[in-house]
């Protein structure tokens, strides 16, 4: 081991606490291994082990990190993207980072000009228009452990266009004062643990196989086991041979887990989604640098009796919010922000407190995760916290298990931070089929005035838009990841609180026993 890596390691110090985050992002994936491991069955099984599971964020960590987003639809919803990614304080890390945003926005940008002119010319050809010309592409990132001197994040790439769609994890480690990159491969004292991580990755998938063929039905003896043999040659061998590329995806977990996530397709067909299988770093531990081996392991321990306590003193100060303002009687408005938290939001906060207005946020889960305190900080204030959504796709094109894990995994986050679980549903993009209705099992929030703040990044352009539409029982739309949305707000709020109406929660303009589930509301 160079000194170099050995200065990483001693940077770790006893902080190196690595977090399962992975899971929120499959829920597909989650039903399909629930023989993998002990783990996998809780998280599908139980909701408060799930809720435990997100308790893995040490708040001052975190702190500092603020997330960006970028998103694009057309009135149609035919091309979608949603983009977001951390801002850290080393601005070396921030430049790799938007890199990689840029990269993956020109990509969707190439491939829309490309559909729009096939679509064109099928139009032309067949005087009809077809139902596979579009594109949803979404991109996130996740904090996989941090400390002062150190930072990971796992990003997940999705893109679909057409009928088909890929989904790819890749993990990325920064030293976070130099912003220099850390090739994982420096966490492994052996330049063969690519062999070992191919055999044992190969084992586990082998197994999981045999478990789906015990549940598929074959003609013959001989049928079945020449699906298992071509199975394991093209689709497992081929994805796990003994090379970087093949395992980009690695993370390790608070639970002591070497986590080896496979994109779709890469080592099964894509009904099987990404593929994340898991293996006790005590059983792989001469794979490792001593270092991390010894320091992962007391770590963690003594972090997690620590956030333990923190998590315990934050949710008993949550306030409930009241409902004093009778709505039938009052002039009533609901503001409400998606798409956050973002780094503006805590601006938007002070405003919305410094001039006594509430607000309903319907916040990501994938950026929740990350501005964990901005989320407790709103809630303190009494502003209502609603679902947005996991990672902002659109959930018409999704299966009832996907739209199923986009609500409830983004439910779970929300609930594990604020200690209360959130009602209200604002599906991406206003985007609402009958599926959507059965399943989300909420009321789904529309609204009546939208300013399209995303498209007119002028707050005084935002701010004249809402404050001319805006009456009595409005629910006005607008997100807080723009800045100058953000700027628009104090007019805004000015205004309407002139005019004698008052500001609340989309629950409090409803009346909350007027909320059903699977009913849509706009104003
Ligand atoms: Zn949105």
């Amino acid at each position: 081991m160079s000194s170099w890596d050995k200065k990483i390691l001693m940077i770790m110090g006893g902080l190196l606490v690595v977090f399962a985050v992975i899971n929120f992002f499959h829920p597909q994936l989650q039903s399909d291994l629930k023989s993998e491991s002990e783990i996998e069955i809780k998280l599908n099984d139980n909701k408060s082990d799930l809720v435990t599971e997100h308790e893995y964020i040490v708040p001052s960590k975190y702190n500092s990190i603020k997330l960006k987003t970028i998103e694009e639809s057309d009135e149609e919803l035919r091309y979608l993207l949603h983009v977001s990614w951390p801002v850290t304080e080393n601005e070396i890390i921030n430049k790799i980072l938007e890199t990689k945003a840029e990269e993956f926005i020109s990509e969707y940008k190439q491939i829309t000009s490309d559909i729009k002119t096939s679509r064109e010319n099928f139009i032309k050809e067949t005087g009809e228009d077809g139902a596979t010309f579009h594109a949803n592409y979404s991109m996130h990132f996740d904090i996989a452990f941090a400390n002062e001197d150190y930072i990971a994040f796992v990003f997940n790439a999705y893109k679909n266009t057409g009928n088909t769609g890929t989904e790819e994890v890749t993990s990325l480690i920064f030293n976070r004062q130099t912003g220099e990159v850390i090739p994982i491969a420096n966490l492994f004292a052996s330049a063969n643990y690519l062999i070992k991580l191919s055999e044992l990755s190969r084992e586990k998938l082998y197994k999981r196989l045999s478990e789906e063929a015990k549940t598929t039905h074959f003609d013959s003896e001989i049928e079945k086991e020449t699906w298992l043999e071509n199975f394991k040659k093209e689709m497992i061998d081929e994805g796990t041979e003994p090379e970087e590329k093949n395992f980009k995806g690695l993370v390790l977990n608070e639970e002591g887990n070497l986590e080896i996530n496979f994109d779709r397709y890469q080592v099964a067909p894509g009904y099987w989604g990404l593929v994340k299988i898991e293996i006790p770093l005590s059983e792989i531990a001469e794979l490792f640098v001593p270092e991390v081996r010894r320091l992962f392991n007391l770590e963690v321990k003594e972090e997690k009796i620590e956030r333990e306590e923190n998590k315990k003193s934050e949710t008993t100060i949550v306030n409930k919010g009241n409902f004093e303002i009778d709505c039938e009687v009052e002039k009533c408005i609901a503001l409400t922000f998606d798409d956050g938290p973002s780094i503006y939001t805590e601006t938007l906060l002070e405003t919305l407190k410094e001039k006594g207005a509430k607000a309903t946020f319907f916040v990501l889960g994938v950026n929740a995760r990350v501005q964990q305190q901005t989320l407790i900080d709103l809630k303190k204030a009494g502003m209502e916290i609603g679902n947005h959504t996991w990672s902002h796709k659109d959930l018409t094109k999704l299966s009832v298990e996907e739209v199923k894990g986009e609500i409830n995994n983004a439910a779970d986050l929300i609930e594990s931070i604020t200690g209360e679980r959130p009602i209200l549903v604002r599906p991406p993009y206003g985007a609402i089929n009958g599926q959507v209705k059965a399943v989300a099992n909420s009321p789904l929030i529309l609204w009546s005035v939208d300013p399209e703040d995303w498209k007119f990044r002028n707050s005084e352009y935002v701010a004249d838009y809402i404050i001319n539409h805006a009456k009595a029982g409005a629910v006005i739309l607008s997100h807080d990841i723009h800045e100058t949305t953000v700027k628009a707000m104090p007019k805004v709020i000015d205004s309407l609180l002139s005019k004698g109406y008052k500001l609340v929660t989309v629950s409090e303009l409803f009346g909350r026993e007027n909320l059903v589930s699977g009913m849509t509301y706009t104003n």
